[in-house]
């Protein structure tokens, strides 16, 4: 199957997308066709995870043999997981269940998809028989970064730099990038969001600075979820879902299942509608966003918007106004890459477009949207925790809220089940959690998690304890406007060291 981009005809072979990352024409790789519905719970229900994934992934990757693929997702789902069952979905009642997606090496959902992504990129990077060293570069939100850099950390012939928004992060997850272990991995602050670095490491790709540095044999990727191989390997998950609501009976054999997913860059979420595409049955998706509720209104009007305040949140995952993956939605709802270059310059002019109204009716179709105030997130926290004993991080409560209010509203089929995508380790944030549990934030965010601890009775997760005495390696923080020389300089590096 071939992959071709959403602003033109270029088209190109799975390998060559996973390497690029990002069409030449500044779009996105989508499968040039999606593959005929190809689940049957029949045959996949015994599988491990594993298998699963090289299943599926078989039917998006063609070029790769499913052995070949079995191997890859061996290595990437081999001792990376704390749970056996990789993604647990725990019915806290006969309405819905928690999908959790926060048991990996970083406690994000991320890990699903950078555990193998490593390994999808330097098996593309063999078969093209490309012997330029990888530079991947990451913008990220919080959990990204983080997911990436393990992902990558020491794999030989790869190097990775991450940007992140210097005050946008939780004290935590600037601990997990800051104290970052491996000798290929650079880690830089930015004086801006998330929708700055991502903007500024696209302009990066477009730029001459890529082709200088990739005659000086160094190629840029991303791992960002504008590359197919971080998209992909999502799609499983929502496939094993569903296979666990089968076998806990939160759903019988012919039943649908509705998806929450807390929503920032749209990549879980697209992933879920391509599942859906492929033979899930789901029933309604809704995508759910915090006070930067782009997505919301959008659903709401068919104009996607970013002339408004920007807000820094609890949930800064969801911090996002230019959701990168919307474009590969937009594509899919147009049929016409035409028709998505236009509205993407017109969101860079104008900082909005429109769909045309059959657009948005299949929009309407396919998805909804719904958002929640940083009170309904609190308000969510502490409701699920006395009511079902469950703690939720900040962005899966964003989620419970939007659920919430939809079913109050009616908006959700009675006697359907509800899957609430929970994409990150309440740990992860513990100044907000510790208040939302009506205790006291400390100054250390590690003594407000065992205060936590001692509340809840739930372990601090090991991946995040071990930070707490380990040094800090990465504390540079550089302007937006400074971040391409950045990292002209980090490339150099590179370009120095292995010639
Ligand atoms: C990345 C992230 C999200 C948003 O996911 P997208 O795929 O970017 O929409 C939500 N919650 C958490 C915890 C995340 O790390």
């Amino acid at each position: 199957m071939k992959y071709r981009s959403t602003r033109s005809n270029e088209t190109v072979t799975a390998e060559e997308a996973l390497v690029k990352g990002l069409a030449d024409d500044g779009g996105l790789y989508v499968p040039e066709f999606l593959p005929v519905p190809f689940l049957h719970a029949d045959e996949l229900k015994d599988m491990t995870y594993e298998e699963l994934a090289a299943f599926v992934l078989s039917h998006f990757l063609t070029d790769i043999p499913e052995e070949e693929l079995k191997k890859l997702t061996h290595s990437a789902y081999t001792g990376t997981f704390e749970t056996k069952d990789i993604v647990p979905v725990k019915p806290l009642s006969q309405a819905f269940s928690m999908a959790e997606m926060f048991h990996g090496r970083t406690c994000a959902f991320k890990d699903l998809a950078l555990s193998l992504f490593p390994y999808l990129l330097v098996y593309a990077k063999k078969e093209e028989k490309d012997d330029q060293e990888i530079l991947i570069l990451t913008a990220t939100s919080g959990d990204t970064g983080k997911a990436a850099l393990e992902g990558f950390r020491d794999v030989p012939g790869v190097h990775i730099m991450v940007f992140y928004p210097s005050h946008g992060v939780s004290p935590l997850q600037k601990d997990q990038m800051q104290k970052q272990l491996g000798s290929n991995v650079k880690v830089v602050g930015i004086e801006g969001n998330f929708d700055d670095a991502q903007g500024t490491l696209k302009q990066v790709f477009g730029s001459s600075l890529r082709k200088e540095e990739a005659e000086k044999g160094v190629l840029f990727s991303s791992a960002n979820s504008i590359n197919i191989g971080r998209l992909l390997p999502q799609v499983v998950y929502y496939v094993w879902i569903w296979l666990k609501l089968l076998k806990n009976g939160s759903i019988g054999e012919h039943e649908s299942f509705n998806v929450v997913v807390p929503t920032g860059n749209f990549g879980n979420i697209l992933a879920a509608w391509l599942a859906k595409q492929v033979g899930a049955p789901i029933g309604r998706l809704i995508c759910a966003s915090n006070e930067n509720k782009v997505l919301a209104d959008f659903f709401e009007t068919g104009v996607y918007d970013i002339n408004r305040p920007f807000y820094m949140t609890e949930a800064p995952s969801m911090d996002i106004l230019i959701s990168s993956n919307f474009e590969r939605f937009l594509y899919y709802l147009t049929g016409s890459a035409e028709q998505v270059r236009e509205s993407m310059d017109r969101l860079k002019k104008e900082g909005k477009y429109e769909v045309s109204k059959e657009a948005f009716a299949k929009a309407d179709m396919e998805m909804m949207g719904g958002w929640a105030s940083p009170e309904d997130m609190a308000h969510a926290m502490s409701e699920v925790y006395e009511n079902y004993n469950y703690l939720m991080d900040p962005h899966t409560a964003v989620a419970y809220a939007v659920y919430d209010h939809l079913r109050r509203e009616g908006e959700i089929p009675r006697h359907s089940h509800t899957v609430i995508i929970s994409t990150a380790h309440p740990y992860k944030f513990p100044g907000v959690v510790a208040k939302a549990l009506g205790l006291k934030e400390t100054e250390s965010p590690y003594d407000t998690l065992r205060e936590i601890t001692d509340k809840t009775g739930i372990p601090v997760p090991k991946q995040l304890g071990e930070l707490e005495n380990r040094p800090k390696r990465f504390t540079e923080t550089v302007d937006r406007k400074d971040m391409a020389d950045t990292i002209r300089s980090y490339a150099d590096e590179i370009c120095g060291s292995s010639h």
